[in-house]
């Protein structure tokens, strides 16, 4: 089968490799359909992830169609699937609770082991979830907004709160798309007016452009100085998450939705005198892919303005390449495998 590999950081290139054979009991072979491109792809081609090990199939935002079943699995061959690429092992305590996206040994498609940027993967057929009338197009943009609308359960939001996602990228996007599906009231901070200007005439969020003026500034003008309700940081910037703290009104919530590598440091009266909530989030759960589908069946997701650029998988090695740099207009990206 033919599959993208990422060598090394900056060598991306389309290679012949063995597919993979009979399923084993409980998983499934898939044939892939769409993969998007995630920030982390980006992250992972230009050498900036930590701990990935080379060579590496790349691709997590995955649809496709079972062609072969192991033992066990209940799953008609033929059947769409949205693919859950966080492999969990069962056992751990985070799997125990109930919290499989946070697994002591949680393994990523695309990041820990090989990925989707191939014709063909086996997968637990637990990670499997039927696609039920959703395209394997749109299918394959489930788990990157469910990373927001995960996010956005975490935070335990009440309707109506007033709520800052920091980051207008594909994640920060999703999870302002999701605060409001959840009658949340969003405005959007980035430093890129570009970004901010898609989010305010496509999406129709109100926009804090902080490359204009100061965060703290626009902060208190769009709340009248009391801050937001609700804080959710998708930037992957160290000096943003730190900011963050003071943008949250007393009595409310930040949500970490992104990681960053350092330390983070805040004042502790500061946090102590708003009685603030820090939430972490991490990838998403089943019960988010089933809520995310069910926006997009009901039409409440704009995808057709999210999904701006498409390839497929012979031409991956030159586009994500390009697309690395060259971000004007991109939101998301999706190779057409099958
Ligand atoms: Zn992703
Ligand atoms: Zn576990």
């Amino acid at each position: 089968m033919k599959a993208v590999i990422c060598r090394s950081p900056g060598d991306l290139v389309l290679e012949d490799r063995a597919a993979p054979g009979a399923p084993p009991p409980g998983w499934a072979r898939v044939a892939v359909s769409h993969v998007g491109i995630c920030g982390t792809d980006y992250h992972i081609f230009e050498g900036k992830h930590p701990f990935l090990a080379y060579p590496r199939i790349m691709g997590h935002e995955v649809s496709g169609t079972v062609v072969e079943r192991g033992e066990g699995v209940e799953l008609a061959v033929g059947e769409p699937v949205i693919i859950n690429p966080y492999l969990a092992c069962g056992k751990c305590i985070a799997c125990r609770h109930g919290k499989p996206n946070c697994c002591v040994s949680i393994e990523v498609l695309g990041v820990h082991r090989d990925g989707a940027m191939c014709d063909e993967i086996l997968v637990p057929a637990q990670n499997l979830y039927p696609a039920n009338g959703l395209s394997l197009a749109d299918a394959a943009t489930v788990e990157f907004l469910a990373i927001g609308a995960h996010a956005v359960r975490r935070s335990l939001a009440a309707p109506g709160q007033r709520t800052l996602v920091i980051g207008a990228g594909p994640i920060g996007l999703g999870t302002a798309l999701f605060a409001r599906i959840a009658g949340l009231d969003v405005s959007l901070l980035d430093m890129s007016s570009e970004r901010l200007g898609f989010a305010e005439s496509e999406l129709g969020f109100a926009a804090l452009d902080g490359s204009k003026a100061p965060a703290a500034d626009l902060v208190r003008q769009a709340t009248n100085g009391e801050g937001f309700d609700l804080v959710f940081d998708a930037t992957g910037n160290t000096q943003s998450v730190q900011s963050a703290f003071a943008h949250v009104a007393h009595g409310g919530t930040l949500v970490l939705v992104s990681v960053v590598k350092d330390d983070i440091t805040f004042s502790d009266p500061e946090f102590h005198k708003r009685e603030m909530t820090l939430v972490g989030s991490r990838n998403a759960l089943r019960a988010d892919f089933d809520h995310v589908a069910a926006s997009i069946r009901g039409g409440a997701v704009p995808l057709a303005k999210l999904v701006t650029h498409r390839t497929t998988l012979a031409d991956t090695p030159r586009d994500l390449a390009r697309w690395a740099h060259e971000k004007t207009g991109l939101i998301k990206a999706v190779i057409e495998v099958g």
